[in-house]
């Protein structure tokens, strides 16, 4: 899922403060799995803009309202009228939520409430930790489901780096050392011979293509 986190209440202010009336838009789905921008915490930041507002004098009129999904213009359309009243719109959708909104209001300004931080998993209660950078060209078949572009700090593909110590990271003590992870993995699937394959550089063009990537699948159009 797509992780996020709120940005600070006096920076909102910042944003917000030539608006009156602002619509504080939630989304349902993964924003609200990592307690950044569901119904709880539309709750929570539109009560703290109200106080700071007061406090900084200014006059926030603030409504609420969680959709489903802020990247899907079905959702979208539920928060229609909300939108319509509103000034302007704080959305605590990750990135691509709050374009989807800006791109179907055109005369409303639609500002981000997170920022959105990488596509990862709920590690425990409270810690979501990275596991993809969305690269265009999955190479987690190679290295036993761990994937060295985001998990190795180095990025290595034909790894380990030779650094890690007690199998911790050398650049992030706090972290395992990702290739000692994909040894392991590789181990007890008994593919430790792909370690004897010399990986190619990293394709990038499929994620670096001078513009944003698309998708289109034949079979879902109407
Ligand atoms: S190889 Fe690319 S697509 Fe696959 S998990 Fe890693 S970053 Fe994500
Ligand atoms: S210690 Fe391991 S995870 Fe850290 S940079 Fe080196 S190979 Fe990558």
């Amino acid at each position: 899922m797509i992780v996020a986190e709120r940005k600070s209440i006096p920076e909102l202010v910042e944003i917000l403060r030539v608006h009156n009336r602002i619509l504080v838009l939630g989304c349902g789905t993964c924003v609200t799995v990592c307690l950044a921008g569901g119904e709880r915490e539309v709750s929570i930041i539109s009560s703290a803009l109200r106080i700071a507002g007061k406090l900084n004098g200014l006059t926030f009129e603030i409504d609420e309202l969680t959709i489903e999904r802020q990247c899907d213009n079905v959702f979208i359309e539920q928060a229609a009228e909300a939108i319509q009243k509103s000034d302007a719109v704080l959305s605590l959708g990750c990135g691509a939520g709050v374009q989807a909104i800006a791109e179907r209001y055109a005369n409303k300004p639609v500002y981000a409430g997170l920022n959105t931080k990488f596509l990862g998993i709920l590690e425990e209660r409270g810690v979501w930790t990275e596991k993809c950078a969305a690269c265009g060209a999955c190479v987690l078949h190679e290295y036993g489901g761990i994937c060295p572009v985001t998990r190795c700090a180095k990025h290595i593909l034909n790894g380990p780096c030779g650094g890690s110590r007690e199998d911790r990271c050398e650049v992030r003590p706090d972290r395992p050392c990702a290739w000692q992870l994909i040894y392991h993995r590789l181990k007890n699937i008994g593919q430790l011979d792909r370690l004897k394959q010399i990986e190619l550089p990293k394709k990038w063009s499929s994620s670096l293509n001078g513009g944003p990537r698309v998708i289109i699948r034949e079979d879902h159009r109407i």
